[in-house]
């Protein structure tokens, strides 16, 4: 029988996910930090939750997505924080992107309530999300995933267990490292492409079907031609990632020297005060240094 599914945290991907698992018929309440965010959940079938840990009270299995680390901290252990609900029997998955490290903290706190929890980030952006085709990483228990396949079925195509508590993570970060090489790879191309005086779209159609083909050229590079800067993931929490990868690197001390760059490169862009615009307006890093504009 379908369990009772709780969600914390409607933002772009949030949002997408929750719709989700209420299109998909399951029994689903959900809280949001901004309450105006819950009402078309509301008038989709789902329930509305006062607060985190009503929600945990009320449901078997309790997903999480919200920003950075200490978010997660203070919707799971802060005032009203879900593990006042969480107790022997429940799971709760976490698909934000945060530290690997406090993750394995954060699920010890979890167990020692007699509750599970898995570490479940995600890949494929806001389309992803809204397409429920996302790739979900999971570090946990195997018998953990099986309970929760049904609903991240829901939300994911792709779904890897990856290893224990916290893996989940350091291979988010994995797949965030080749992200931004990738959007750097995009942005100097068409940089370069802009220079010569080439036709962006034609070249961009040209290459996009073979080697050099990438999730972020297909869906970011039409976007910087056409200068759309609205975020499907926004340039404050790509810095944020890669300050976690920049992390976790340092204490294993492995050099990163593509992602510390481009790490250093969203910070201009975070210091021009764009840190809310998507993450492919990396190429307006590239744009200032080279004196010349995309589509200019
Ligand atoms: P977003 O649109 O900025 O939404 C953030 C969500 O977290 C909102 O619901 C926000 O509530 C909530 N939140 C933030 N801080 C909170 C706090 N202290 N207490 C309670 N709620 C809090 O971000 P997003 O793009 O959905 O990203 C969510 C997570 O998914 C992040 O960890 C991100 O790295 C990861 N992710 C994003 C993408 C992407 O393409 N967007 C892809 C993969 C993974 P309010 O509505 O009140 O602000």
């Amino acid at each position: 029988m379908a369990e009772k599914i709780g969600f914390l945290g409607l933002g772009i991907m949030g949002r997408g996910m929750a719709r989700n698992l209420i299109k998909a018929g399951f029994d689903v309440t959900v809280w949001n930090r901004t309450a105006a965010r819950v009402d078309e959940f509301v008038q989709a079938g789902a329930q509305a939750g006062a607060t985190p840990a009503a929600v945990a009270a009320a449901c078997d299995i309790v997903f999480v997505c919200v920003s950075d680390t200490p978010d997660v901290e203070q919707v799971i252990f802060g005032e009203n924080g879900a593990s006042g609900g969480l107790s022997a029997g429940k799971l709760l998955v976490d698909h934000s992107t945060i530290s690997p490290q406090a993750t394995k903290s954060i699920a010890e706190r979890v167990n020692a309530l007699g509750a599970r929890m898995l570490d479940a980030p995600v890949s494929g952006g806001s389309e992803g999300a809204a397409k429920g085709t996302l790739s979900i990483m999971i570090g946990g228990a195997a018998e953990d995933i099986e309970r929760a396949r049904p609903y991240l079925q829901a939300m994911g195509k792709t779904i890897t267990h990856v290893g224990e508590q916290g893996a989940g993570q350091m291979v988010k970060l994995v797949n965030q490292i080749l992200v931004v090489g990738n959007m750097l790879a995009a942005a100097e191309a068409l940089l370069f492409a802009q220079a010569g005086g080439l036709d962006l779209s034609k070249a961009l159609s040209a290459v996009v079907g073979g080697a050099a083909g990438s999730w972020m050229l297909s869906n970011r590079g039409p976007q910087v031609i056409a200068r759309d800067w609205r975020p499907g993931f926004t340039i404050d929490l790509q810095q944020k990632d890669l300050r976690l990868a920049l992390t976790a690197a340092d204490s294993m001390g492995v050099p990163l020297l593509g992602t510390s760059m481009i790490f250093n490169l969203y910070r201009t862009l975070q210091q021009q005060g764009l840190g809310s615009e998507g993450n492919h307006a990396l190429v307006k890093a590239l744009e200032h240094l080279a004196g010349l504009e995309i589509g200019k």
